[in-house]
């Protein structure tokens, strides 16, 4: 039993503040389990002196290994770095912020070496989220599976675990723009769902604003789906057969009643409308296309400026 090793993930940016404390609860947790374990710190390009103190905590545990990105990449690209430095036969991502409590991790343990593949880590109350967010948080999910064709689960967030299996056919997808939540979900296996109370944050604050939260949702929608294109055709062909009834009933009634030239009003609010969804459709089509561009243009997800703890050569 003890020879299975666990990767537990983390992607750090900035978070300073609350790194003991997050390693005191997580390697407490970790004590309770008969497991091995590493740990994957990624520091993704912290302004602050996160990347030091990652070193000194390296230093301290052999099982505390640190990946240095070059820059900040976002927490999707460190997420990508973390898993593929993982070595584990089951890989756990967890956030630095505890809003993850590792308390759980020994029930998810649990549920994978029943023969689940993947356990996934539901938050049964987002009491610590605003309205707002939990309100748009819940529009995200019944639109992204109402349009893409896998399913991603309600309210879990990249805390998860994931056997091996899963690992090697999330690492095969070569796409660039990386959206984890979906990526983690495309390999399928046999899940179980474990719930919990999510936390405030233990320190410092959230990385994430409205503005970020909506780019990463629209990322989500059009990595995972063409259905919003689709709907061009629908809605055009909608309105080509209105303008051929409204067009027939005009050309009938120039017939029978002769030239009559007042229809201004209805001329400007036909012209606008078309104007205004052909534009919408085109910003629509140009999203997918900067989509295509980025990866064709086949750059590294990530680059890691420095690692410690991976082998003998590196030890911090
Ligand atoms: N994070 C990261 N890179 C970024 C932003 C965030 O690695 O550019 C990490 C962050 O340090 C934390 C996790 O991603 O470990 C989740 O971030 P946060 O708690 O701010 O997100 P929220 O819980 O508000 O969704
Ligand atoms: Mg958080």
């Amino acid at each position: 039993m003890s020879t299975q090793l666990l990767s537990i993930l983390t992607p750090m940016y900035n978070e300073s503040e609350g790194i003991d404390f997050f390693f005191e609860t997580l390697e407490a947790a970790m004590a309770e389990i008969d497991i091995d374990y590493e740990i994957i710190c990624v520091d993704d390009g912290s302004a602050d002196d996160t990347l030091e103190q990652l070193q000194e905590h390296a230093r301290r545990d052999r099982r505390i290994k640190v990946l240095a990105l070059s820059r900040n990449f976002g927490k999707e690209a460190a997420m990508t770095a973390a898993l593929d430095h993982a070595t584990g036969d089951a890989v756990l991502p967890i956030d630095a912020d505890l809003q993850d409590p590792p308390e759980l991790i020994t029930q998810m343990v649990d549920k994978w070496r029943e023969g689940y593949t993947v356990v996934y880590a539901k938050r049964a109350s987002r009491k610590a989220d605003s309205l707002l967010k939990r309100q748009t948080a819940q529009w995200f999910y019944k639109l992204f599976n109402r349009m893409s064709e896998i399913d991603i689960p309600e309210n879990v967030g990249d805390f998860r675990l994931l056997d091996r299996r899963a690992v090697d056919a999330i690492r095969q997808l070569p796409e660039k723009d990386r959206f984890m939540k979906g990526l983690f979900c495309w390999p399928g296996f046999k899940h179980a769902v474990i719930e919990f109370d999510r936390q405030e944050r233990a320190q410092g604050q959230t990385k994430f604003n409205y503005w970020r939260l909506w780019n990463f949702a629209l990322s989500g929608i059009t990595s995972f789906s063409t259905f919003p294109i689709r709907i061009g055709i629908y809605l055009g062909l909608t309105v080509a057969f209105l303008s051929f009834m409204y067009g027939s009933f005009v050309i009938l009634k120039t017939i029978f009643t002769g030239v009559d030239v007042p229809g201004y009003a209805s001329l400007l609010v036909t012209i606008l409308f078309i104007g205004g969804i052909q534009l919408f459709f085109l910003g629509l089509l140009g999203e997918y296309v900067g989509r295509i561009y980025k990866e064709v243009k086949n750059r590294p997800i990530y680059l890691v400026a420095e690692k410690w703890g991976f082998d003998e050569r590196d030890q911090p």
